[in-house]
């Protein structure tokens, strides 16, 4: 077994440089807990930013794995297999039949840069070739492909990438004001709203009430498309299947999904409405992987042990515990953080004036409880949705010496 040390050196050596990593290694995990490969243990509170849906070690998910990978890994996309068709037919299932058909692909941004694919060319075959824009919102998250970035409202991360931002109006999230605005300025242009139900990256802020209701008004109104990005708000992370079932009066067009849906299996799917079904038609789009059997199998069994397992009512009850610990951590510790926010198991902690976000994630990570930032200024909680009261407590007590330790 190689040491924490040993693998950071190589990794440091070898791999591109573009992510900012912690100089450890994990070596495996059970449930909410992991440990790395010097053996230190740590409290998984971020689940690999909201991917591992059912902690780590799940036997449902190992026996499905294990079962899919000895029969068959891979076909192709010119065949069917029996893993993608129950998979389809069970997302459709949870939407009650309002989206019809799933597209699968391999990521959170794949999802996204179908979905832009699709509200174009809908367009394009009603006839409407200059109907190419977009209305998205400031520091949105919709990935890194050059189809999904120019929605993605963070300029920074256009930089130097000649980025097709011209295309997109990034206004304010949950400014409806602003949504008529940008509408009324390229009326016949815009082929699709693109919108997190609770903005991820952005820094765990979610929708006003009303505000995705609003906005599925205005794209009727205009006869544009009404696109969810529920990459990480979807499957069950905010206490329902999907984080736009919170109000029946959202009836979107496209649904994008990804990080929870396989677990840890990397997958991603678009969901959309029967009418918008011959858009991609043979030959407009495609992907080697996406749908491929060992992924499907991963999705049905997360999605089996949603249905089995009590997981959703998990969510709600742990979600409100969890807000309920970081509120009266903010409390004791006013100079490190001032509240928290957020739905179901997608929580954050809201720092005080002149404290990072990643100060605190350093301390936490030292205190062996692991979690990501959203923004700057927002701790994120993004923990297996099995977590269990006791984990929470642990954790919540070893947060409370880091924010100790800050001088809070
Ligand atoms: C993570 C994320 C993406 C991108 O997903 P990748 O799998 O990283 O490509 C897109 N949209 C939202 C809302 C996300 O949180």
């Amino acid at each position: 077994m190689p040491t924490n040390a040993e693998v950071t050196a190589t990794a440091q050596k070898y791999l591109l440089g573009n992510y900012r990593q912690a100089p450890i290694s994990l070596a495996r995990g059970q449930g909410c807990e992991l440990w790395d490969e010097d053996g230190k243990r740590y409290l998984d509170l971020y689940a690999g930013i909201a991917v591992s849906t059912l902690g780590h070690g799940h036997p449902r998910l190992t026996r499905a794995l294990t079962e899919q990978a000895g029969k068959l890994l891979h076909t192709t996309n010119l065949v069917y297999n029996a893993e993608a068709a129950r998979l389809a037919e069970r997302l459709v299932g949870e939407t009650n039949g309002a989206l019809a058909r799933a597209f699968f692909c391999n990521s959170g941004t794949e999802a996204m840069e179908a979905c832009v694919k699709l509200a174009r060319r809908k367009a394009f075959l009603a006839g409407e070739p200059n109907r190419t824009r977009f209305v998205a919102f400031k520091n949105a998250f919709h990935g890194r492909t050059l189809g999904a970035l120019p929605l993605t409202g963070t300029p920074k991360y256009w930089e130097g990438f000649d980025c097709d931002v011209e295309r997109v109006t990034h206004v304010a999230y949950g400014d409806l004001e602003q949504v008529h605005q940008a509408v009324a300025t390229h009326p016949k242009e815009i082929c699709a709203i693109v919108v997190e139900p609770v903005q991820g990256e952005g820094g765990v802020l979610p929708a006003p009430p009303g505000f995705l209701a609003g906005l599925r008004a205005i794209t009727r109104e205009i006869g544009a498309l009404l696109v969810l990005d529920e990459v990480q708000t979807g499957v069950g992370r905010t206490g329902s299947f999907f984080a736009f079932q919170a109000d029946p009066a959202i009836e979107p067009d496209v649904v994008a999904l990804a990080k929870g849906l396989g677990g840890g299996v990397p997958i991603g799917a678009m969901l959309v409405r029967a009418e918008h079904d011959a858009v991609l038609s043979p030959g407009t789009h495609g992907t080697t992987f996406g749908g491929n059997p060992l992924a499907c199998a991963a999705a049905n069994a997360v999605l089996d042990a949603i249905a089995e397992e009590g997981i959703l009512e998990n969510v709600g009850e742990m979600g409100a515990y969890l807000g309920k610990g970081l509120a009266a951590l903010a409390d004791k510790h006013p100079k490190v953080a001032v509240g928290e926010r957020g739905v179901g198991l997608l929580r954050g902690l809201l720092m005080a004036p002149g404290v990072e976000a990643r100060m605190l994630l350093g301390a936490a990570r030292d205190q062996g409880v692991l979690l990501s930032v959203a923004s700057e200024r927002v701790l994120r909680f993004t923990p297996p949705l099995t977590v269990t009261r006791a984990v929470l407590d642990e954790a919540l007590e070893r947060l409370d010496r880091a924010c100790a330790g800050l001088g809070g």
